[in-house]
């Protein structure tokens, strides 16, 4: 067995495991290791009764004393209760519907019990404690690893465990970047990330990851521009006589941004070598128009033209807005998505490879093995922030000659920019289109939720749409996050009753998904309760309020995305943050949105509490397809990693030669920005 083995070569894992390892993205041992867990769980080991605190987890030992006898609450459950003694102290025990739990216990043993122990003058109670097992007295840091497909914790991390018995990960960083970080080993670094057994040694393991994910995408970003400058040489496109007919023919006037973005890619198109230029404008700025418009021009020169999205509903949105645009223009315009039908996507692969001028627009469907575009002038990516330097390399190698336009809303500072995209011209739409309502932004305390529906209710009745956005899909095991299906089913029968409102989430089909928007589109659907899938790009004008559920959650970068989603028309919109605010930092964080509507602004905001911010918080930009740094946390890392690639792609040095070497090779083969040999 190897890093690069299939998970089925570990022992135990059988069909049905490999299937639901797979559903998950976990192909080979390496997926498996580079699964990190997405939190941990400090537990503490038999602490003295005065370091107990109410709301933390502990393991204590303690001595069963007696049973007292069962009875019914007045719920109907079945309380079963235990009295334990620990260090002098009575402790009781109390589990609800689980009668058989007597039978694991005998007066006078000890046991291991985990929960959250509460006080009450000199004695403890506990409800449901777990019992531990016996080597687990110590301080504990217990991973939690994002679960799906019916993975359990202790299933993922028994599986990782066998493989780290067995191997033993080569270090692949040269000795002078680690002794000059003071980095521990690679290996040291994946054992300590999944296996922590003191809270330094995770720290350094992360940090340690964090810096060679940075510095494989910063080694990834500088490869990229090499390779577009040794090996492309671009097209000259010429100004299609149609432009002014189209510019013509809008629904509306071209705002100065916008006109003069467009000009700057123009003269790009013009240009013997490639575009490759990222216009960066906040949420509702239009860009889709920008895309289009160049889209038209190269389209116009004879050439095939691809816009690729992150998601189907961005992709058939895209698409309609196409037709509507180019409408009179007689252009041939495709989608292409996971979705489409084999004998339609074989169809369009023909067109695609047989060269004919054509419009696709689509997912990373687009970016397969199979389709060979013959023509291809001009690519662009819609929300780059989704997409990482791969596909966007792998898209760039469809065409030798291909212009590239990456458009994305994601406002970052500008000294940011400079690291995440040294390899492209920028852009600025600095100009919102005019006539745009403010958006009214409130934040609720998590007991005014009720006065938050009322008011989406009140919208509703004026003829709005609304959105409701929660963190999770399904209730968690703690149950204190609002869930997607929770909520949809509790609203349905309280303030909701008598209208119609509808789920949306990512363990949907596209199909679904589809139907769905559509449905809320044409105003069937009066709210849509979702997940972070509505963050991106959708574009309904009637809807004017977004509630967001758990807004302690999200990244602010993240909440201005979704707040984006309203204040598209010509309405007066809100958003309303309902947070579990104890904290200071919430506080603030939820301020910053209220007092502000500008993406800049609110980025730049964020960076500076970041320097306050715990290691273990919220994971801000979850999207960028990093799996551990964060661009704006780890900015400093980034500042660094981004140096030393610099230095390591210039040098002549034979160590620095083979690192390109390997990080080129798995530019090709692998899509996660850790490199390995
Ligand atoms: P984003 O930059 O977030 O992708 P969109 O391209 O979706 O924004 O545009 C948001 C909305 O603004 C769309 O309904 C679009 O038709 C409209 N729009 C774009 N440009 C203008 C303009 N110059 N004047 C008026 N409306 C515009
Ligand atoms: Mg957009």
């Amino acid at each position: 067995m190897n890093i690069y083995s299939e998970v089925s070569s570990i022992r135990g894992v059988g069909l049905k495991l490999e299937e639901k390892l797979n559903k998950t993205g976990i192909f080979t041992v390496l997926d498996l290791l580079l699964y990190f867990p997405k939190d941990y769980e400090f537990v503490t080991g038999n602490s003295t009764f005065d370091e107990i605190v109410d709301d933390e987890k502990q393991i204590l030992t303690c001595k069963a004393i007696c049973f007292e006898k069962d009875f019914r609450t007045k719920t109907g459950k079945r309380l079963t209760t235990l009295n334990f003694e620990y260090m002098g102290h009575k402790v009781i025990a109390k589990w609800f519907n689980q009668p058989y739990i007597k039978n694991n216990f005998r007066a006078g043993e000890n046991y291991n019990l985990m929960g959250k122990f509460k006080k009450e003058k000199n004695t403890l109670e506990i409800i449901n404690p777990i019992i531990a097992c016996n080597d687990a007295i110590k301080n504990e840091i217990v991973p939690k690893y994002s679960l799906k497909n019916d993975l359990t914790n202790k299933i993922i991390s028994k599986l990782i465990h066998q493989v780290l018995d067995k191997i033993k990960i080569t270090e692949n960083f040269p000795y002078y970047l680690i002794e000059k970080y003071n980095l521990v080993s690679l290996d040291d670094a994946i054992r300590n990330i999944h296996f922590p057994s003191y809270k330094e040694g995770l720290e350094r393991a992360i940090a340690r990851l964090k810096f060679q994910e940075l510095f494989t995408y910063s080694m990834k970003l500088l490869l990229v521009k090499k390779h577009i400058k040794e090996v492309k040489s671009g097209i000259e496109f010429k100004m299609a006589e149609e432009l002014k007919d189209l510019k013509n023919s809008l629904p509306f006037q071209l705002t100065t941004a916008q006109t003069r973005v467009i000009r700057e890619i123009l003269m790009d198109q013009k240009r013997p070598y490639p575009m490759n230029r990222l216009v960066q404008g906040d949420v509702g700025s239009g860009k889709t128009i920008i895309a289009l418009i160049a889209m038209f021009n190269v389209y116009m020169n004879g050439y095939q033209v691809a816009l690729m999205v992150p998601t189907e509903i961005l992709a058939s949105q895209h698409y309609k807005e196409a037709l509507k645009i180019f409408k009179g223009f007689n252009i041939n315009i495709e989608q292409l998505t996971g979705n489409t039908s084999l004998a339609e996507k074989r169809r369009i692969k023909e067109i695609i490879k047989n060269g004919t001028p054509v419009v696709v627009i689509g997912t990373h469907a687009l970016i397969q093995d199979d389709v060979e575009f013959a023509n291809l002038g001009l690519v662009v990516t819609d929300e780059q922030h989704r997409f990482g330097v791969e596909q966007r390399s792998k898209l760039i190698n469809k065409s030798k000659e291909a212009d590239v336009l990456v458009m994305t809303a994601t406002p970052i500072p500008r000294t940011l920019a400079l690291y995440l995209y040294s390899d492209l011209d920028v852009s600025v739409i600095d100009e919102l289109p005019p006539g745009r309502k403010r958006i009214e932004t409130v934040f609720f305390q998590n007991n005014l939720r009720a006065k938050a529906y009322s008011i989406a209710v009140k919208e509703i009745e004026k003829g709005r749409q609304i959105y409701i956005v929660c963190p999770l899909i399904q209730e968690d095991e703690k149950g204190n996050l609002n869930s997607v299906e929770k909520l949809f089913y509790e609203l349905k029968e309280t303030y909701f009753s008598d209208i119609e409102i509808a789920m949306l989430h990512g363990k949907m089909s596209g199909k679904e998904k589809e139907e769905i928007i559509n449905r809320f589109k044409c105003g069937e659907v009066k709210a849509i309760i979702s997940t972070t899938v509505i963050e991106v790009g959708v574009n309904v004008p009637n809807a004017s309020v977004m509630i967001i559920e758990n807004a302690e959650r999200f990244g602010l970068a993240q909440l201005h995305q979704l707040r984006g989603r309203v204040g598209r028309g010509e309405y007066q919109s809100y958003c309303i943050l309902i947070a579990n605010a104890k904290n200071n930092i919430t506080k603030k964080r939820m301020m910053i949105m209220t007092e502000s509507t500008d993406g800049f602004y609110i980025s730049e905001q964020d960076l500076k509490l970041r320097g306050t911010g715990e290691m273990f918080g919220v994971k801000q930009h979850g999207d960028s397809g990093l799996l551990l740094a964060d661009i704006i946390e780890d900015m400093m890392i980034l500042k660094c990693a981004s140096q030393e690639a610099n230095r390591v792609i210039d040098s002549k040095d034979c160590i620095n030669i083979a690192l390109v070497e390997e990080i080129s090779k798995n530019l090709e083969r692998n899509s996660k920005y850790i490199c390995f040999n």
